[in-house]
């Protein structure tokens, strides 16, 4: 055993995933979550190509398979409904625009939590406060009081890290927002939705409005997306954010008024830019960051789950490689992950480009396939030893 003490702020994707490695090479791993518990749904995700392998790696295959979505595919729809486009989830070998391996972000967290929680110190509901770091370790202080040290910090706290603002400098310096904001929250299945997901683009004002079954198809996921190059809602004020989006999605058709009227009654609702993280390194000193608050491609690219699994097992891997050295260990998380990264953010950017298109969709000889090869398989998984 290395001994070497990890804390990792964040128990959503990215932080129980490295947990799950970093044990694995020996070390002594505390996740600290914001949040009281494990935070339950949100949005589905998914695990294409190599995200897929380091699933099968963690020996959680058959475990996330069965709390997959089971999604058949998804149509595109004119505003009367009629079918444009269809997309079967075991299109290209199960790695096309409806994946396989789909789950709700929720479902693959408490999975992955749930494969840790023995062997990996979990603390809920605190956060860091303050931390300070010299060159034998981290002196970290918590907001709940306690304070402790260790070897070294990861921030896997998401697209608004805290962690990151902290030890990197203020968020606009590296969250690049893509001129679109994305809505989601769910409502009754009154649509008579089955396995099939639906989705209406209105090119004209590149407005689209998305519906999905969840819950054994009891209820629905509704999604819309709109425009804005500038927003400025109050993250914490829900209910200016439903009045945006009402006057945002009005005229929009399809079933956007029937949608719209579950505004009010929701248990749930997001409204977020659609936005990435582009930062020139993703480590300084013992601090290093992972998944969203490093790297986010944004929910566009569909890529970002993958990043966050395959991102833990490469920091982790390097890490121990280097025999817990940082300075070593980051360099080559950093070296192998780049161009990996890169590349789903380019899809991101390039989908929201082709919302707004003159044509739906674009057609399959116009997408750049060497991209989306990168972006599904563009990085090597050493075989650690341990
Ligand atoms: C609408 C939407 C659709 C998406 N669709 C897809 C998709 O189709 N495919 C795909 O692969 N990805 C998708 N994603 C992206 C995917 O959800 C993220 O890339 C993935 O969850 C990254 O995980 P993460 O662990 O890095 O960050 P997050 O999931 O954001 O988790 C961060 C965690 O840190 C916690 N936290 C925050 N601040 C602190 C703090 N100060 N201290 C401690 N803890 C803190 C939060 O409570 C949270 O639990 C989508 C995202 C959204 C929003």
């Amino acid at each position: 055993m290395s001994g070497t003490r990890v804390l990792v702020a964040g128990a959503s994707i990215a932080g129980p995933a490295l947990a799950h490695w970093l044990r694995q090479r020996g070390a002594e791993v505390t996740v600290v979550e914001r949040a009281t518990e494990l935070r339950p749904g949100g949005q589905a995700v998914d695990a294409r190509g190599v995200a897929k392998e380091v699933i099968r790696r963690m020996g959680l295959d058959t475990t996330v398979r069965a709390a997959r979505t089971e999604t058949a595919g998804a149509y595109t729809v004119d505003a009367d409904g009629n079918v444009l486009e269809t997309f079967r989830a075991d299109d290209h070998g199960g790695d096309g625009y409806i994946a396989d391996i789909e789950i709700l972000r929720g479902d693959l967290s408490r999975v992955l939590y749930d494969d840790t929680r023995d062997g990996v110190e979990y603390v809920f509901g605190d956060r860091i406060a303050e931390l300070a770091q010299d060159a034998a370790g981290v002196d970290v202080a918590f907001a709940g009081g306690d304070r402790r040290r260790f070897d070294l910090v990861i921030g896997a706290d998401g697209l608004h890290s805290a962690l990151r603002a902290m030890v990197f400098g203020p968020r606009a310096r590296f969250v690049r927002h893509l001129g679109l904001v994305l809505a989601f929250y769910s409502v009754p299945n009154e649509f008579g939705l089955d396995r099939w997901l639906m989705e209406y683009q209105h090119r004209e004002s590149g407005r689209t409005a998305l519906l999905r079954p969840i819950q054994d198809a009891t209820r629905a996921m509704a999604m819309f997306s709109f425009p804005a190059a500038d927003f400025d809602v109050d993250h914490r004020d829900i209910e200016a954010q439903k009045r945006l989006l009402g006057e945002r999605m009005a005229g929009l058709g399809w079933l956007t008024p029937r949608l719209l009227e579950h505004l009010d009654d929701t248990p749930d609702f997001y409204l977020d830019q659609v936005a990435q993280v582009v930062m020139d390194r993703w480590s300084s000193g013992r601090v290093g960051l992972l998944g969203d608050a490093a790297f986010s491609s944004s929910p566009m690219s569909g890529g970002g789950t993958g990043l966050a699994l395959v991102g833990a097992y490469l920091l982790a891997g390097e890490l121990a490689a280097a025999g817990w050295d940082p300075e070593v260990g980051f360099a080559a998380y950093e070296r192998r992950m780049r161009s990996f990264v890169e590349a789903n953010q380019e899809i991101g950017r390039m989908h929201v480009r082709s919302l707004s298109a003159p044509e739906p969709g674009l057609a399959p000889e116009e997408w750049d396939m060497e991209l989306i090869e990168r972006a599904i398989n563009g990085v090597e998984l050493p075989d650690y030893a341990g």
